[in-house]
């Protein structure tokens, strides 16, 4: 009778591991499980989408080249594999100080150490960044190697796992989010390095009022995904987000969004208007 129950015990035991293990296959329960989409969000501004619309249609996808892009001489090296030392981070509520994982050239989110930001800080930029998405799949949608990078702490152009993952169009890697989908979906297979170059144009504010907006061109992999487009609001989820006035320049940011997204050879370049020295 005891080894009976004791078989009975080992067999259910693996029967729930089993589910559990498909059920993680499959995109996960809980916040894993995430919507692909809205519809009960406001409109954007100039723009006939909601946020994050599930009826928008998601861009259609490509195969990038593979050459990466070493910093030129004026540039500010922000990680070049060896140390965090350009980098601070700001922490989770209820958690002590703590840095994202350094090993084998990259940083990778990590330590509920919060979002990365760069103590230096940019206004008008050129920025070169790689980025990988985790190989282990734990949820779906924005739930799927999700991070970002943070122009002026404010500004987000998305990091996503966008290969085979079903998500809303302004919420795809290289996506302005919540605004504008990328131009195509330029993603290299899971786990392989994706790199953005981004071209920054800092909004301009007097007083609290905003009166030039931001623009930026996006590269991923090579690949055109934005040409100087307008931004129309700071970085929020299902809203339209207020512009606030803030300094000239600001730190750049790397999401931390739970899960371990890389990154390596972040560098980035004050630009300068014609004629300046
Ligand atoms: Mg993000």
């Amino acid at each position: 009778m005891k080894r009976k129950l004791l078989i009975l015990g080992i067999v259910s035991t693996a029967a729930v591991l089993l589910m559990a293990q498909a059920q993680k296959k499959k995109g996960g329960a809980g916040r894993w499980n995430q919507p692909v989409g809205y519809s009960d969000t406001p409109v954007i501004p100039e723009q006939k989408w909601k946020v994050h619309d599930i009826d928008r249609p998601t861009p259609r996808q490509i195969t990038p080249g593979t050459l990466p892009t070493n910093p030129p001489s004026d540039a500010v090296i922000l990680f070049d594999g060896k140390s965090l030392d350009q980098w601070t981070f700001n922490g989770k509520r209820d958690t002590p100080p703590a840095k994202w994982k350094l090993e084998n050239g990259y940083m990778e989110v990590a330590n509920s150490a919060g979002d990365a930001v760069t103590k230096e800080k940019f206004g008008d930029m050129q920025l070169h960044i790689e980025w990988a998405s985790p190989q282990e799949i734990l949820g779906n949608s924005q739930m799927r190697g999700n991070s970002g990078v943070i122009v002026m702490s404010r500004y987000e152009i998305q990091v996503l796992d966008s290969w085979e993952n079903p998500t809303y169009a302004d919420g795809q890697a290289g996506a302005i989010y919540g605004q504008w989908s990328p131009l195509v979906n330029a993603i290299k297979k899971r786990g392989d390095w994706n790199y953005y170059d981004i071209f920054w144009e800092a909004p301009k504010f007097e007083g609290d009022k905003l009166v030039k907006h931001p623009y930026v061109t996006v590269m991923h992999n090579g690949v055109m995904l934005h040409h100087h487009q307008k931004v129309v609001a700071p970085m929020a989820h299902r809203t339209v987000a207020a512009f606030k006035a803030h300094a000239a320049e600001e730190p750049l940011m790397l999401q931390d969004h739970n899960e371990p997204v890389r990154y390596r050879n972040i560098w980035a370049r004050k630009l300068r208007g014609y004629d300046e020295k």
